[in-house]
């Protein structure tokens, strides 16, 4: 199930990654993957693909090996779940911590503002995307908004695609949800000269105020997809996957399912 970290070498550091699943995890604390690795690319206008998973995530990209090759084609892959740094520390490759995309995307605005670097917000309704922009204007004076669209379009239409392309962004958060946003990113990053690309999920219903963030108790307790659950109960099947990656990380009915050779990973590169 697991394989031995590979190196990354970025700015001149090189870092180990950790794979769960076949995915092949960015070792880094929140701070050092932003001062060594996000804000050098922004100032070198380098081109950055960062994919923030979760245990669900990673259950999806071994049900959907189109969508895998995508997540590893990203340039980071962090992890946004306590589910994958506990498998970490179960593999004995601990991951310095959860590196939650939404905190990525609050501290990458708040870091846009101060250098005069410009975000495009695309994704979630016309109603939640406005009010996310009008909220991170308000919470970040001075935010250079390169453009802004909802999600709801057909991702075939390259209309949405060049509207972005020209509006010459330096940062493009993505909120189309897991998949389709991974997928949209990986099929118009070249278009681009530069920019730092991230899937951001739910994101902008969170800085809309149309959705709550866990309160930080839950997230202490490791409970924030149960929060979620309870906002949106239709996420119970996404949850159960939460659970399926739980009992395959637990080291006795892992073992168990080994023995009677149950696994559904394959070897990277081959599926
Ligand atoms: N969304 C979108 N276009 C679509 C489907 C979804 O813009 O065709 C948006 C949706 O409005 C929401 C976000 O994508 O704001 C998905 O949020 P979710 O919490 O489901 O993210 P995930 O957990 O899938 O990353």
């Amino acid at each position: 199930m697991f394989t031995e970290g590979s190196e990354v070498n970025a700015m001149g550091r090189t870092y180990k990654t950790v794979t769960v699943m076949d995915i092949d995890f960015f070792n880094t604390s929140m701070n050092s993957f932003l001062r060594h690795i996000v804000y050098p690319d922004l100032a070198n206008e380098s081109k950055n693909f960062i994919v923030t998973a979760n245990p669900e995530f990673v259950i999806e990209t071994r049900d959907h090996p189109e969508f895998k090759k995508v997540v590893q084609s990203a340039d980071y892959v962090l992890a946004d779940g306590v589910g994958i740094v506990n498998a970490a520390m179960l593999m004995g490759r601990p991951l310095p911590e959860r590196v939650s995309g939404i905190d990525v995307m609050y501290r990458m605005l708040d870091h846009a503002a101060k250098n005069g670097y410009s975000v495009f917000f695309l994704g979630a309704s016309e109603d939640s995307n406005k009010k996310a922009v009008a909220n991170a204007e308000k919470l970040y004076p001075g935010l250079k908004v390169a453009g802004r669209h909802d999600g709801y379009f057909d991702p075939a239409d390259t209309e949405i695609a060049d509207m972005v392309v020209e509006s010459d962004p330096d940062i493009v958060f993505v909120a189309l949800g897991m998949q389709r946003q991974e997928k949209w990113i990986a099929d118009n990053i070249d278009r681009f000269d530069k920019g730092v690309f991230m899937g951001v999920g739910g994101s902008f219903d969170v800085l809309s105020g149309k959705a709550q963030r866990a309160p930080k108790i839950w997230i202490r307790l490791q409970l924030e997809w149960l929060y979620r659950l309870i906002q949106e109960p239709k996420r119970i099947k996404r949850v159960m996957r939460v659970f399926e990656f739980m009992l395959l990380h637990t080291p006795v009915i892992k073992h168990l399912l080994r023995m009677f050779g149950y696994s559904k990973t394959r070897p990277r590169g081959k599926s």
